[in-house]
């Protein structure tokens, strides 16, 4: 039945993945897309993910400039961190900074940081102008097909509207995933992640373990903290305030995983603990460590506190009928954080997507050459999707699992001593933070 009418795409979700897709489509009057986003457009300052950073490789962010409108694309450039001199390494220390496993290949040496609230800023450009339809406070609730309408999505104010096309992008706990999949399930790793933020000042910097650029993991047996930073290209220090961090400022953040049962203060449930008492639990976890490591953690900012109870999603098999509703980024794979690599899943499935619609235009959106690329992308989205929640639970067990006494983490130690042997380094890095040896 051909359809000579834009093709109207409704987005749940304002993260990276929907507000992606929405601005690949934007300046196309062959779709029609609206944004529904439970949240506010203005975000108050405090505890959000919003203000911590993503990584992305190079490739990535050439191929995602190179798509966006222009106005996107000048402000995606302000997104991205300044790399070290000599590119971002990844570190893995024991507790006393010494060396363990040093990544620096290629393809980590080159991958960037950027801002979540500098990269959310620039895949809102024009939702002000009217460019970029964006509706705030718009909470999805359900959907169902309404005959030769389409589809009818009803928000929980009792509101419903009309769409050819549902995309789910509204994250990890996904509505439209739930009755799209409902017998799709997230299991819980029983790690809980405490994340600050630090100032970022050439003093502070020059705190950051091995120079790492993109993070260092220090790993005890069941715990791990990780050091890693967000350094602004064009204001690259901020004031040394230990009150607050204003959210476009360059930052030191630190997490600290623990299993959610073994938090050292016992007397109430991680949610129920204030910033400082929460700051408080992880400087009692380093007493023993490097100074170093505890001075990282007695500058954190307890305003800027963001605790993760860590879920993966078990892997989602391609659901039998095609349908006009589709998912994308963590309502369909959302992972561990220890890999970083939530976000370029999600952007990366909100291209895909994009590129597969745009071929239905010289079909004439008709339905059943939109659900036979639906199928297309949700076949090469799950494969990814999956196998990077795979990945991501590795690096979990990694610090984890792997480490759960102190002979395993002893032995896994080891393995990763003969790994880091085994691979190339390049010579023109620092080595090394004074003080700090390598294991061996
Ligand atoms: C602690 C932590 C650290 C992370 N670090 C990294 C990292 O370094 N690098 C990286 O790549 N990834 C990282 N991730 C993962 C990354 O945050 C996610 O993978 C990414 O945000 C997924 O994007 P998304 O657009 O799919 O979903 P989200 O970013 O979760 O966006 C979903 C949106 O949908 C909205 N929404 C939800 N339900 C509804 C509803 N019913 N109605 C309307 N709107 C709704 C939400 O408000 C939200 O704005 C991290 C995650 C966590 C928890």
């Amino acid at each position: 039945m051909p359809n000579r009418r834009p093709l109207r795409i409704a987005i749940i979700g304002a993260g990276p993945g929907g507000l992606v897709l929405a601005q690949l489509l934007r300046d196309d009057r062959d779709f029609e897309v609206t944004v529904y986003e439970r949240g506010a457009l203005e975000i108050k300052d405090g505890p959000s993910l919003t203000g911590y950073r993503i990584l992305m490789t190079p490739d990535l962010l050439d191929s995602l400039r190179k798509q966006l409108p222009g106005d996107v694309q000048v402000l995606l450039d302000k997104a991205i961190a300044l790399s070290q001199p000599n590119g971002n390494r990844l570190g893995f220390m024991d507790t006393m900074c010494k060396m363990i496993c040093r990544i620096d290949l290629p393809l980590m040496r080159n991958t960037r940081s950027v801002s979540r609230w500098k990269l959310r800023e620039a895949l809102l450009s024009g939702a002000g102008s009217g460019d970029l339809r964006v509706e705030f406070g718009r909470v999805f609730d359900s959907y169902k097909m309404d005959g030769c309408k389409g589809i009818k999505i009803s928000f929980a104010d009792g509101e419903s509207v009309h769409c050819d096309l549902l995309v789910g992008a509204d994250g990890a706990g996904s509505r439209v995933r739930k009755q799209l999949i409902p017998n799709s399930s997230r299991s819980s790793t029983g790690v809980t992640t405490i994340y600050f933020k630090a100032p970022f000042t050439p003093e502070t910097e020059a705190m950051i373990p091995w120079a790492s650029g993109i993070m260092v993991k220090a790993m005890a047996p069941r715990r791990s903290m990780v050091v890693a930073y967000y350094k602004d290209a064009v204001k690259p220090y901020g004031p040394y305030d230990l009150i607050q961090i204003d959210p476009r400022d360059s930052f030191l953040m630190i997490g600290m995983a623990s299993y959610t049962d073994e938090f050292i203060n016992q007397s109430k449930h991680p949610d129920d603990m204030t910033p400082e008492e929460l700051k408080d639990e992880c400087i009692s976890r380093a007493t023993h460590w490097h100074p170093l490591l505890r001075a990282l953690l007695a500058i954190t900012v307890p305003s800027s506190v963001f605790v993760s109870h860590i879920k993966t999603q078990d892997p989602i098999k391609l659901w039998e009928t095609p349908e006009l509703v589709t998912i994308l980024g963590d309502a369909a794979h959302s992972m561990t954080p220890f890999l970083g690599q939530g976000a370029s899943n999600a952007i990366v499935d909100a291209m895909t997507l994009a590129e597969k619609l745009k071929l239905t235009k010289g079909e004439d959106f008709e339905q059943r050459i939109i659900k036979t690329r639906l199928r297309e992308y949700e076949t090469s989205m799950l494969k990814r999707g999956n196998a990077a929640v795979k990945n991501s639970l590795y690096a979990l067990d990694l610090a984890f699992a792997l480490g759960n006494t102190p002979w395993k983490a002893w032995l896994r130690n080891w393995a990763l001593l003969i790994w880091d042997f085994m691979m190339p380094h390049p010579v023109d890095v620092r080595q090394q933070f004074p003080g700090m040896s390598i294991y061996r």
